[in-house]
């Protein structure tokens, strides 16, 4: 097949290795890698001399127009995902939660709809809350429509929260049926008596929001549902992981054969709970909190070590008025930070440059195992003849200042406002077309794709 595009000049980076080759593109996928200055001529020729070209980032964690309690995000497919590639990230794997009284495979098919108005392609975690009879035909029917995955509370009760043995019937059927558990653990009885003794206290604003989910709730909430997925056999995927004693039960269950991974979100790699003494509290109001400095620390060690699967960002677009509208007490505010577009940036800059993580590394825990774990791997999250060319080229040294204004999210903030960061993608590609070129949007029709996935 002749070339439609080239990209010359790069270094190459995958999860397992990086090094100089030119990445030949037709018909939107990669059609090879080639040593330098050996791809053959084609219609369009990127130059990547002096950067690095990487697989685009897959987002296994993105709220899209997420509607919680009286809020709703404030972003839908199109301004999420043209945000997302900015940042450097192709692939989003979005959420579909039932509101009480929906059913989840009904929920799942009206938000797999909305994946044509993206710039970029996407997956969705569809969610359980209440076992019913219907629920095993349910998910039958959504993994054969290729969304494997489901996402389980166990805090928020009342709303989302699964009590525990419907985690494990929905983790047992899953289980035969090759999907997989993703959940939220917070054990919401001991955040409960945490509220109670904050509001009781009047510490239960924006300012305290620490000290209502304490770190311990994660802790035994991790321990419990790690031991449904291993009395079933079960594999059970832990979102958001905040401290390093989590992720530690979670490789040590992995260690005994059972088939647990640990996800962390770019806000708690980087920003501490020092943000909730700052001008803006509730702008930082998520859950997990933040942690810590030290926990912080101890939890971004773990991605050297190999313990932590993947980094997603946990995109929640509130704004400023949402989220300042209940600040007086955390229990009635919007949850989530905004960061589909920051994740690569703000990971790149603080852990490859700052503190050394290897590249590959970076590609592996952003991209390629977000891919692997979510079953769209190796569509996504490689370069590898057979891909989908979905790549983004990096400038390593590229020094910025992170502010909301020059941003593309659907609000007015941004978590890291007033950072210098180093490296930002400069051009990005979605299935071989062009949709960032030098940092600015050149082509922005929507051709998302809901892609079915498949866990091997
Ligand atoms: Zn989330």
């Amino acid at each position: 097949m002749r070339p439609d595009v080239v990209v010359r000049g790069g270094t190459v980076v995958e999860a397992g290795w990086s090094g100089p080759a030119d990445v030949v593109i037709a018909g939107g996928r990669v059609a090879a890698l080639a040593a330098p200055g050996t791809a053959p001529p084609a219609p369009t020729v990127v130059d990547a001399t002096g950067r690095l070209v990487m697989p685009g980032g897959v987002d296994p964690h993105c709220h899209v127009g997420f509607t919680s309690g009286d809020f709703t995000s404030l972003d839908d497919y199109r301004a999420c995902t043209t945000a997302a590639v900015h940042g450097g990230t192709t692939t989003i794997v979005d959420f579909a939660i039932p509101r009480p009284g929906e059913n989840p495979a009904d929920v799942a098919y009206v938000q797999r709809a909305k994946a044509a108005e993206g710039l970029c392609d996407s997956a969705l975690h569809a969610c359980v809350v209440q076992w019913d009879d219907t629920v095993p035909e349910q998910l039958a029917g959504l993994v054969a429509d290729g969304v494997p995955t489901v996402k389980m509370f166990t805090t928020y009760s009342g709303e989302t929260m699964a009590d525990e043995d419907t985690v494990l019937r929905t983790m047992k059927t899953l289980a035969a049926l090759g999907g997989m558990v993703v959940i939220h653990c917070e054990a919401d009885h001991i955040i409960g008596d945490a509220q109670q003794r904050g509001a009781d206290a009047g510490r239960i604003g924006a300012p305290h929001m620490a000290a209502t989910r304490p770190g311990l709730a994660e802790t035994a909430s991790v321990a419990e549902i790690l031991a449904i997925a291993e009395s079933v056999d079960a594999p059970v995927y832990f979102v958001h992981q905040s401290t390093a004693e989590a992720v530690e039960l979670v490789a040590a269950a992995r260690r005994r054969g059972v088939r647990a991974y640990s996800e962390t979100v770019a806000h708690h790699l980087v920003l501490d709970d020092s943000a909730y003494r700052g001008d803006h509290p509730e702008r930082f109001v998520c859950c997990p909190p933040l942690r810590p400095a030290d926990q912080v620390r101890a939890l971004g060690q773990h991605l050297f070590t190999g313990e932590v699967t993947t980094i997603g960002s946990d995109h929640c677009c509130y704004d400023t008025a949402q989220k300042e509208s209940r600040s007086a007490d955390v229990r009635a505010m919007p949850n989530g930070l905004p960061g589909v577009e920051t994740r690569l940036p703000v990971i790149f800059s603080e852990y490859v440059v700052r503190r050394g993580l290897p590249v590959t590394r970076f590609v592996e825990l952003t991209a390629a195992n977000p891919a692997r774990t979510n079953g769209l791997y190796p569509r996504k999250g490689t370069l590898l003849p057979g891909a989908d060319a979905d790549i983004t080229i990096w400038d390593p040294s590229a020094h910025w200042r992170v502010t909301a204004t020059a941003l593309h999210m659907a609000t007015d903030y941004t978590p890291y406002e007033g950072m210098h960061l180093t490296g930002r993608p400069t051009t990005v590609m979605v299935r071989g077309r062009i949709v960032i070129d030098n940092g600015t949007l050149t082509d922005p029709t929507p051709q998302g794709r809901h892609l079915k996935a498949t866990l091997t």
